[in-house]
């Protein structure tokens, strides 16, 4: 066996988890000449990120989620320029499906928020919504709302062209070992120790998806952060699917699919799901799923499955991420608790660490999406969930 370079004896900056929020925040400090580690326990993207649908979109009813998803979005376009990756980005568009007046209501109110904020979304009528998603069936659709340059990319890919980047800028990225303590002293920052060793350091970013908690907890500060299973499953090939096929979800069930090769990705959300570290696919809830797929999309209920997998949505009490630096630590910095948006705001966040990192004012004011708004009752619910 080939000996494993030893780690660093110190770094600028050191990075716990190797998903999209911390092989992008790896990049983007590589690339400003920031000397930066970054420790991955298992293999890149092998936590919540590779489990992702890839799914990315502008259409959220929080004006900062929108910005940073319009932010990622023209990373994700650029993404085979800088850093230079192929992540089969496919802008075939996001078509919410409603069947609720309440939903149409929150939808108009979105689009017009998105419309302001610069994104090309829409409300179509039921009759557009057939015929963009031709699938779809149900007399009870009452409308949709549409924004066609939204789509789905290859979370591997993107990981794996930020981590490649990242370390041709210098960056040490560290797969298969683990962050397991993190030292101070008088509020300051001083080691974080590996289970390889240890690494002098003065800024930590913890980008540990749903085991940010623990991350936290290593400095007291407590990260609200609570882990919850869901599942995908990929069916077998179907005739005539259109090309451009639309990221279609049926708001009022989650139920929601997209193309997948010559078949489709599909998922739903599980009410009876309980929160844990599970990821063991399981059977008890494709009844329900097949319930609405009938109803909503009958032609996938004939078509045989090929395979699934189960992943960790990384929820928060208001559904929003939580991003900021730790109040009673100094240089602590988090960015997790994506709450099942987080693959498509990965590449913003990066950036938004990098400037965090550099105390360099962040392209977007970053403030309420900190922890403490849990303290002061200030949450931010985000309507648009999936
Ligand atoms: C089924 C499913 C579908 C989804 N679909 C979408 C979608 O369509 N669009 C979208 O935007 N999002 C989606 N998401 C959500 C998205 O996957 C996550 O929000 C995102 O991947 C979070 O990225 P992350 O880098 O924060 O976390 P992760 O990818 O989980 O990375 C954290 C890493 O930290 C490592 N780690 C943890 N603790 C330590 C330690 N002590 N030492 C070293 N390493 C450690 C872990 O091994 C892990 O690799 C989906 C999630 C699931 C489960």
């Amino acid at each position: 066996m080939p000996r494993r370079p030893p780690l660093p004896e110190s770094a600028s900056a050191v990075i716990v988890g190797g998903g999209v929020i911390g092989t992008s925040a790896a990049f983007h400090l590589a690339e400003a000449g920031v000397d930066v580690v970054l420790i991955e326990r298992a293999q890149l993207g092998s936590g919540s990120t590779s489990k992702a649908a890839g799914g990315v979109r502008t259409q959220f009813s929080d004006p900062l989620n929108i910005e940073i998803a319009k932010r990622s979005m023209a990373a994700f376009r650029d993404f085979g320029r800088r850093p230079g990756w192929e992540i089969e980005l496919k802008q075939v568009g996001y078509l919410f499906v409603l069947t609720t007046e309440s939903d149409v209501e929150e939808f108009e109110q979105s689009v017009a928020l998105q419309n302001e904020c610069g994104v090309d979304s829409r409300i179509l009528t039921a009759a557009e919504a057939l015929r963009l998603c031709p699938l779809l069936e149900g007399d009870d659709i009452l409308a949709a709302a549409f924004s066609p340059g939204d789509g789905h990319a290859t979370p591997e890919g993107v990981v794996q062209g930020y981590a490649f980047a990242a370390r041709s800028l210098g960056a040490h990225v560290r797969t298969g070992s683990e962050v397991t303590a993190i030292e101070m002293s008088g509020g300051q920052l001083t080691e974080v120790v590996t289970d390889e060793g240890r690494i002098r350091t003065g800024v930590v970013v913890c980008a540990a998806g749903p085991w940010s908690r623990r991350c936290g907890a290593m400095v007291g500060v407590e990260l609200p952060v609570t882990p919850l299973r869901r599942q995908i499953l990929f069916t077998e090939a179907i005739d005539g699917l259109p090309p451009d096929l639309p990221m279609t979800i049926d708001f009022s069930s989650s139920f929601y699919f997209h193309r997948e090769g010559p078949g489709l990705l599909m998922g739903m959300s599980d009410p009876d799901e309980h929160p844990g570290f599970s990821v063991e696919t399981t059977e008890e809830w494709i009844p329900g799923l097949m319930d609405i797929v009938r109803r909503r999309a009958p032609r996938i209920a004939d078509v045989g499955i090929r395979g699934g997998w189960a992943g960790l949505y990384e929820m928060t009490p208001d559904h929003n991420a939580i991003i900021g630096e730790a109040a009673g630590v100094s240089r602590f910095l988090y960015a997790t608790g994506f709450s099942g948006h987080g693959f498509l705001q990965g590449p913003a966040v990066g950036e938004i660490l990098r400037d965090m990192v550099l105390r360099r004012p962040t392209f977007v004011d970053i403030s309420p999406l900190s922890v403490e708004r849990f303290d002061a009752a200030a949450l931010r619910p985000e309507y648009n969930i999936v």
